[in-house]
């Protein structure tokens, strides 16, 4: 292999011809290349060859991945052309994305890492600026996304709420059940951000969706029965869940209330243990610790309606879990005992659950469930601490797209 081959290799760009290579003690290795002649001259936006306007964009330098423990630029000048449909633009160059000052193989490289380890760890490893990170997420994912189109062959879709910004920005997403990935997501949960989703993705495609799983909130779900009528609409099990959850911490805060003002030490005691006893009464049983299982216990002997109310809370996840017809009958006995479990806030959630009834129904018989979208709601709050400060909605969206878009670029290795 020639010299100039080599350093192609190396470099890990392609359509270039290497003219020099120097030594720079402040910068590193500087790559001169000019572009090679199949991609000489060519639109950024649209690929068309187009007549050489001028070398007006001077002489640029772009940041390649380093060799070794050397900081390495590609340098080439930076002509314009003029494309008969965008105008007078800079050529692209094959081995950048446009508008981009690294090469292609840094960017999907420094791409893939941010979704594998934290801000600070991305920045050093590369020697970039963090928010230079946030816009090569955004040029990768801007590029993916004009490539697929996620909103094609949706049948059956999750839509739900993430923060991304310390519990008061939120963006909506739309997660598609069967291939369990990201489709969609904007700033904001109201009806208009909802709508936008709708559309986007048109009258015909909103035509042949079969399920749509929402949390339960009924502005949703006006928007979802206008739009996709024809659409089965669920309402999530893992949000009911969750409604049990509060029902049950309410009923643990007034059970404390009530024990911390009592005049007898005792039932203080028992107040001081069960401001404690939160994370025992949320635990799934089996997830349980030594010591959460004997605060258990203690409930079970001195509280009895907090013991109801967290059985009422564990019978609800069950029929969750179960499932099918059978998880029907299990809801009708449940309704029947929450209105008789003299809890007030599980008798009020028990009529909530049956003004959700169809909706829950659905999902039970359907055996849809938002545990998708639930995981991947999971999977970004988890990369959104990992990751971002976010000051916008935007790197955050093209961080969620990178991750759980499957719009992640390989990592850019030769052999
Ligand atoms: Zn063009």
């Amino acid at each position: 292999m020639n010299n100039k081959r080599l350093w192609t290799r190396l470099l890990g760009v392609e359509g270039v011809v290497v003219e020099a290579v120097d030594w720079e003690p402040e910068e590193g290795l500087v790559v001169g290349v000019r572009v090679g002649w199949r991609h000489r001259h060519r639109c950024p936006h649209c690929g068309r060859r187009s007549p050489r306007e001028d070398n007006g964009a001077g002489r640029r330098r772009w940041r390649g991945l380093d060799l070794g423990v050397t900081r390495v630029w590609v340098e080439a000048d930076a002509v314009r052309v003029r494309c008969r449909e965008h105008g007078i633009v800079v050529a692209a160059h094959p081995w950048a994305r446009h508008g981009a000052r690294f090469t292609r193989a840094f960017e999907d490289q420094a791409a893939w890492l941010v979704t594998q380890m934290s801000r600070s760890a991305v920045a050093e490893l590369m020697r970039i600026a963090w928010r230079s990170a946030e816009r090569i997420v955004e040029r990768v994912v801007a590029e993916a996304r004009a490539r697929v189109d996620l909103l094609e062959g949706l049948r059956s879709i999750g839509i739900d709420e993430v923060s991304y910004k310390k519990g008061h920005r939120y963006l909506m997403i739309v997660v598609d059940h069967d291939r369990d990935r990201l489709v969609w997501a904007a700033e904001g949960r109201n009806a208009a951000t909802v709508s936008a989703f709708f559309d986007a993705l048109g009258p015909e495609r909103c035509a042949v969706l079969e399920f749509v799983s929402a949390d339960g909130a009924l502005w949703i779900e006006a928007i979802v029965a206008q739009r996709c009528p024809q659409a089965t609409l669920c309402t999530d099990p893992f949000h009911v869940v969750q409604w049990a959850t509060a029902a049950l911490d309410g009923v643990r805060r007034d059970t404390w209330n009530r024990l911390r003002r009592s005049r007898d030490p005792g039932e203080r005691a028992a107040a001081r243990s069960l401001k404690n006893a939160r994370f025992a009464l949320w635990k799934k049983p089996e997830d349980l610790t030594e010591t959460q299982q004997g605060k258990l216990a203690s409930i079970q002997r001195f509280n009895r309606p907090l013991w109801r109310a967290y059985l009422l809370k564990e019978q609800l996840r069950l029929i969750v879990q179960t499932k099918g017809a059978a998880a029907v009958a299990m809801l009708d006995a449940w309704l029947a005992w929450a209105q008789r479990s003299r809890l007030p806030s599980f008798v009020e959630l028990g009529r909530k659950i049956r003004r959700h009834r169809l909706g829950i129904e659905a999902a039970l018989i359907h055996r849809l469930s938002n545990a998708r979208i639930e995981s991947a709601n999971t999977r970004l709050r988890l990369l959104h601490r990992l990751a971002f400060g976010f000051h916008s909605a935007q790197p955050a969206i093209a961080l969620a797209f990178l991750k759980l878009g499957g719009l992640c670029p390989p990592l850019p290795h030769s052999p």
